[in-house]
């Protein structure tokens, strides 16, 4: 059965074996340690995965990938005891749960059609993930490890991925190593979920509303684009200035706007 790759499941398929064996490399896995895939596809990491001896949970959508799975692995999927395929939706999927212990590492060559949504969910599990190492829009790398002052590339995925994690881009992946090759090009990048927070936040919904708020409208200042949740006075008695803009200010600046009020 020869499947017809999906662009609504983000299906570019790795097949350029030495690219396959950095990312299993950089994921460094073995026996003893559980990692959580998603994604796996046509199984181009799973297999490498699988032969370091970790035991690995695979959570695929597309039923019809799910099907040929089982129909082409019959003995991994009945022998194996550390090898567990799960048909579920990856941004619904409670990773805790699938990994069935609290200490994993979660991967994959992520569907870039849904990837930001996909990295805010994973944040739900930073206490249960060691580490994970993705694949990812090149661009999308470069938010996440964007600072203040870096324009444009820095947005909320970069506050918000720096405050759960350190960022670590590891390398870039060229349209050719896929097929079909898609039209952008790729980074690894390793997250490393913090075991301190890197700065003091008293209330994270407040937090994740105040950066939403502030770059929802990025080129208006914060004077304009907090109106609903803080005035200009709250903003200056929280050592910022109201006329500077969201792609100024640092992780520390909006940790003591969301925690004023609330300290
Ligand atoms: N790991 C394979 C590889 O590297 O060749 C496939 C990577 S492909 C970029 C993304 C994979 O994620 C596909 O298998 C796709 O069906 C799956 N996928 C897409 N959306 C998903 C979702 N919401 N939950 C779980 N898997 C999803």
């Amino acid at each position: 059965m020869k499947h017809k790759p999906r662009k609504r499941f983000g299906q570019n398929f790795l097949v350029d074996q030495t690219i396959i064996q950095r990312i299993v490399d950089s994921i460094n896995t073995g026996p003893g340690q559980t990692v959580v895939e998603i994604g796996p596809g046509q199984g181009a990491l799973t297999m490498p995965l699988l032969a370091t001896g970790c035991d690995l949970h695979v959570v695929e959508i597309d039923r019809d990938l799910v099907t040929q799975f089982r129909l082409n692995n019959p003995v991994l999927l009945h022998d194996e005891h550390r090898f567990f395929l799960h048909e579920a939706d990856a941004l619904r999927a409670d990773f805790r749960e699938i990994a069935g212990v609290d200490n994993f590492k979660l991967v994959g060559n992520l569907p870039y059609n849904i990837s930001t949504p996909l990295i805010f969910h994973t944040f739900n599990w930073r206490k249960q993930i060691s580490e994970m190492i993705f694949m990812l829009q090149k661009e999308v790398v470069e938010r996440m490890a964007a600072s203040a002052g870096d324009g444009k590339t820095y947005g909320r995925l970069s506050v918000m991925t720096q405050y759960y994690c350190k960022v670590e881009p590891l390398f870039m992946v060229p349209p050719g190593a896929f097929f079909p090759s898609p039209k952008v090009e790729s980074s690894i990048v390793r997250l490393i979920p913090h075991q301190t927070l890197p700065v003091k936040v008293n209330d994270e919904d407040r937090f994740d509303k105040i950066v939403k708020a502030a770059f929802g409208m990025r080129r208006k200042t914060l004077r304009n684009a907090l109106k609903l949740l803080l005035d200009s006075d709250e903003i200056v008695a929280a050592g910022i200035e109201p006329s500077s803009r969201a792609e100024q200010l640092t992780l520390e600046e909006f940790a003591a706007l969301a925690n004023y009020q609330t300290q």
